[in-house]
């Protein structure tokens, strides 16, 4: 019955319906016709007993026979005359002499007692079904007539008149009703089975619109809307369910905004997602997590993030944190992540033990390194003016003792203090500089620079040193080329790289500067015939304070700032600056800017 759709149900029950209220109508009229019919019968019978009563009473005795026969002829009835004692006197189909005593009849007790009386039982004289209907008569005895009484039917004197009809003629009009209430009731059926059809036919289909309806609702892309519906039950629980799936869809609408606006976040973000279950099964990490970690994307569902992080102190915090339900923090190193160093914080997602663990990775490698470089660099700054101003300090102490009584001496120590506070001076206008371009926020507007007019400043500034050292330093093809920056800062970096190519030459040495245009680049070249760079310094000649040989730097008036200097303001304009350098043969610093028209 649980698959039966709800029009066959529909169907069923309205045939159901139909059976029971055409057989209850059926039986109802048929009793109600058999009772009418009896009832009829025994009227007509009533009404032929008083037509014939006064004939009877007026019959002879002798011809009382006759006078049966044709009562039962005109009555067409079966006419019996019985005498009060139960004998039956005549009898218009039987033979009286043949027929029993009916003082024993139901009719014919209750005529003797109340006139009147019916009843309906099979004969055994004609083997029917019979409807009687006996009442008191009068009869002329053979003694003479009766005093006569007045009325139809004279008292408690003569005999009785029965009349009998056989029910067969009730059974024929039962079965004419019956069968006429057959066939209405077929008629009324298929009516009826037709108009169900088509009425469940049209709610079957109503109710088929809400389901799909309902059923598509979950499904995200559905548009669909369920057309207007009556105003019954039906149609109220179509409404609310077109309401309904208002709602839902403002809701899904939403909640997809909400988490395209997420995923969004998370994916812009620069720290690493991670979002672990009860089992350390990832449930999700954005981008920033999986290049931190070198896994492919996507990755699979619910994949164990040991299988794709193994360091022990990420699962231990994602551990602790699911464990206590507490929030944690912990700088990690992660081999995963090529020895990058996180500062993870972790915390539980739901109670105690939480049911998962998000973690945030934020990548401080870089911060990391800013802090060694600049604990570095305090270390180095302080070792750096540590030894001028223990020479100041030590010459000062010694003059103060009385070495300034000794002129010869006096003057040379006077000379090392003074070389030592030059040194320092220079240390700090280069510190300067190399702070003010780290921190610099907004670099001065740039310029138009020609490069031939900076060279021209650069040369005349190393000049003087050239001149005391030996060093031949010529300008070679200078071309008329320019580069955007500042002028000032361009100059620096060439007195610097100029400056040093002249402290690490030989005496007699060569020195040459040279600017061209190559593609869209402009080429400065410092090439010197001096001491040269081992290999294996190369690449640290840019950092600061670092001095491949650290006396002849110092003793040459080196700070260790100079190279460092020169990378910092190339950067700043868009440029780069490489070194090419043989041991002992010489050095060629190369800086290359993008080129601007002039
Ligand atoms: P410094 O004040 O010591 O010159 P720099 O940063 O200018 O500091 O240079 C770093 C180091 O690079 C120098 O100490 C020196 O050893 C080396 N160097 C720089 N320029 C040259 C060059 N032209 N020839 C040989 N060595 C050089």
């Amino acid at each position: 019955m649980g698959n039966i759709s709800i029009l066959r149900k529909l169907l069923l029950s309205a045939l159901l319906l139909i059976l029971v209220a055409l057989g209850s109508a059926a039986i109802f009229l048929t009793r109600y016709t058999a009772a009418r019919e009896l009832q009829h019968a025994e009227d007509t019978m009533a009404a032929q007993a008083r037509i014939l009563s006064p004939a009877l009473a007026a019959t002879e005795p002798q011809s009382l026979e006759a006078w049966t026969n044709r009562a039962g002829i005109e009555s067409r009835a079966r006419v019996t005359i019985i005498g009060r004692d139960g004998v039956v006197l005549a009898d218009s189909q039987h033979d009286p002499s043949t027929m029993d005593n009916h003082a024993g009849r139901p009719e014919v007790r209750q005529a003797l007692a109340r006139t009147t009386g019916t009843a309906v039982r099979h004969s055994a004289t004609l083997d029917v079904d019979l409807c009687y209907f006996a009442v008191l008569a009068d009869l002329r005895t053979l003694t003479g007539p009766r005093p006569s009484g007045s009325g139809a039917f004279p008292g408690q004197s003569g005999a009785i008149l029965r009349l009998a009809v056989p029910l067969r003629q009730i059974d024929v009009e039962v079965a004419a009703v019956r069968w006429l209430i057959l066939r209405s009731s077929l008629v009324a059926a298929a009516f009826a089975l037709v108009v169900a059809f088509f009425f469940s036919r049209a709610f079957g289909r109503r109710i088929r619109r809400i389901q799909t309806f309902a059923q598509q609702l979950v499904n995200e892309e559905y548009t669909g809307s369920l057309a207007s519906e009556s105003d019954d039950e039906l149609g109220s629980v179509a409404r609310s369910l077109r309401g309904m799936a208002e709602q839902f869809r403002r809701m899904l609408s939403a909640s997809a905004e909400e988490s395209a606006r997420r995923k969004a976040l998370l994916a812009g973000m620069v720290e690493g997602v991670l979002a672990v279950d009860h089992d350390l099964r990832i449930t999700f990490c954005n981008g920033s997590f999986a290049r931190a970690v070198n896994a492919r994307e996507p990755l699979p569902e619910r994949i164990p993030v040991v299988e794709v992080v193994r360091d022990p102190e990420l699962l231990d915090l994602l551990r602790g944190v699911i464990a206590t339900g507490e929030p944690a923090r912990r700088r990690l190193t992660l081999a995963a992540a090529e020895g990058r160093v996180f500062d993870v914080q972790g915390a539980p997602v739901g109670q105690r033990p939480a049911a998962g663990s998000i973690a945030v990775l934020h990548d401080v490698t870089e911060v990391e390194r800013l802090e060694r470089v600049r604990k570095d660099f305090v270390a180095n700054i302080s070792h750096e003016l540590r030894t001028p101003l223990a020479a100041i300090r030590g010459y000062a102490e010694t003059l103060l003792d009385g070495a300034s009584e000794d002129p010869a001496n006096s003057r040379k120590f006077l000379e090392i203090i003074c070389r030592n506070t030059v040194r320092l001076g220079d240390m700090a206008s280069d510190l300067l500089a190399l702070s003010e371009l780290e921190t610099e926020w907004k670099p001065p507007p740039a310029e138009n620079v020609s490069v031939r007019e900076v060279a021209g400043s650069a040369l005349g500034a190393v000049e003087r040193e050239a001149v005391a050292r030996h060093v031949n330093v010529c300008a070679g093809v200078i071309e008329d080329v320019h580069v955007m920056g500042q002028r000032f800062r361009l100059e620096h970096a060439l007195v610097n790289l100029l400056h040093n190519a002249i402290r690490f030459n030989h005496s007699g040495g060569e020195v040459r500067l040279e600017a061209a245009l190559r593609g869209d680049k402009v080429r400065i070249e410092i090439g010197d015939t001096g001491i040269g760079i081992p290999f294996q310094d190369l690449p640290r000649v840019f950092e600061r304070f670092y001095c491949v040989d650290k006396a002849r730097s110092r003793e040459t008036g080196g700070t260790g700032l100079g190279l460092s200097i020169v990378k910092h303001i190339t950067e700043k304009m868009g440029g780069t600056v490489s070194v090419e350098s043989r041991l002992g043969k010489g050095s060629i610093f190369t800086l290359e800017f993008p080129a601007v028209s002039q």
